[in-house]
């Protein structure tokens, strides 16, 4: 939050890049070597999912370790509450900052594979709110607790007060910043923003941008989370369906496009859902001219990246 605040007051862009644990042993070296690289990119911070239901989130542990300690990265790890009782929460947040991780992105989780409703374990918690509650009773400000935001209105529920009201709720409760959901809809959006503001949610709110990468992946994201796609989305990727090629440089030229509408709405943080891939987050940081691109290589003179220089 500290670094979120600083970009704020020197009114300064600022990016971070979300991964998830890759499945195979040989994915988790990939994902080392592209993190190695994307850090040229300057990220504020980068993101490690947990797997709700708990398959992964051992590796988890061991990918924030080796980003916030290895890498120098900011790191900041998800946390759910999916079959976590408090001893494993316990556990995932001492291993956390046994690494020197400062940051938690605190989650309730979605129901295990298999199971419709989201119901809380013995011993374990019912709401992100929770989760969120008791980091700061046990370590006080030691964690930047970041929530999770959702323009579009939670999938569970029944009314658009509520969310608010659970979100503020969040936090009161101690939560520093929010990441929204993925969305398309840039009006949405900002309307979404003006609303939280209006009730009084006053924290850095991160929006969360997924670069479109494939039309079966795209069409299977935007199912699952019921998230809306205008008409003039759906109309331009109609013909270019099949040509996986067209569909992500529309995918770059739409996130440039989103992001540059937001920058201009005041909005000048932007969280990439990068699904482990490389390209087209760096193709969009260099169309916003946040990084210099490859062809064109000069410094910019708010992307510390470039005048860093790694140990
Ligand atoms: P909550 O904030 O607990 O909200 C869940 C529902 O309960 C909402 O409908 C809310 O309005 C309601 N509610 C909240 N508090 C209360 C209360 N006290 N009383 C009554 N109702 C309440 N999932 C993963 O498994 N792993 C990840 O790493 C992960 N990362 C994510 C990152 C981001 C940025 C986002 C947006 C989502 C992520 N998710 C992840 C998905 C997330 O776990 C699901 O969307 C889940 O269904 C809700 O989690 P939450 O933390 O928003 O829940």
């Amino acid at each position: 939050i500290d670094k979120i605040n600083r970009a704020v007051e020197e009114g300064r862009p600022f990016w971070s890049f979300e991964y998830f644990p890759p499945k195979t042993t040989a994915g988790v070296q990939n994902l080392f070597e592209r993190m190695e690289r994307m850090y040229n990119l300057g990220p504020e911070f980068v993101d490690i999912t947990w797997n709700a239901g708990g398959t992964s989130s051992d590796l988890t542990s061991e990918l924030v370790a080796t980003a916030q300690s290895v890498y120098g990265l900011e790191t900041c790890m998800h946390l759910t509450c999916t079959n976590m009782p408090k001893e494993k929460i316990d556990i995932a947040l001492k291993a956390a900052k046994a690494c020197g991780n400062q940051n938690i992105l605190a989650l309730r989780g979605d129901p295990p594979r298999g199971q419709e409703n989201w119901v809380s374990c013995d011993n374990g918690f019912a709401y992100a709110s929770d989760l969120v509650a008791y980091i700061r009773e046990q370590y006080g400000d030691y964690f930047s607790i970041g929530v999770a935001g959702y323009p579009e209105g939670h999938l569970d529920s029944t009314s658009k007060q509520e969310d608010f009201k659970w979100l503020k709720y969040k936090v009161e409760q101690g939560a520093d910043f929010i990441v929204t959901q993925l969305f398309y809809d840039t009006g949405l959006f900002l309307d979404w923003v003006k609303e939280c503001r209006d009730y009084g949610i006053t924290v850095p709110i991160v929006p969360g941008i997924m670069p479109i990468q494939n039309f079966g992946g795209f069409t299977r994201m935007t199912t699952l989370c019921k998230t809306f796609v205008p008409e003039e989305i759906r109309n331009e990727l109609e013909p270019i369906k099949e040509d996986d090629q067209a569909v992500k440089d529309f995918g770059v030229k739409l996130a440039v496009k989103m992001c540059k509408t937001m920058q201009a709405a005041g909005i000048n943080g932007f969280h990439f859902y990068t699904l482990n891939l490389e390209k087209s987050t760096r193709l969009i940081l260099e169309g916003l001219e946040f990084v210099a691109s490859r062809e064109n290589v000069r410094q910019l003179p708010w992307n510390p990246s470039l005048s860093k220089k790694r140990e």
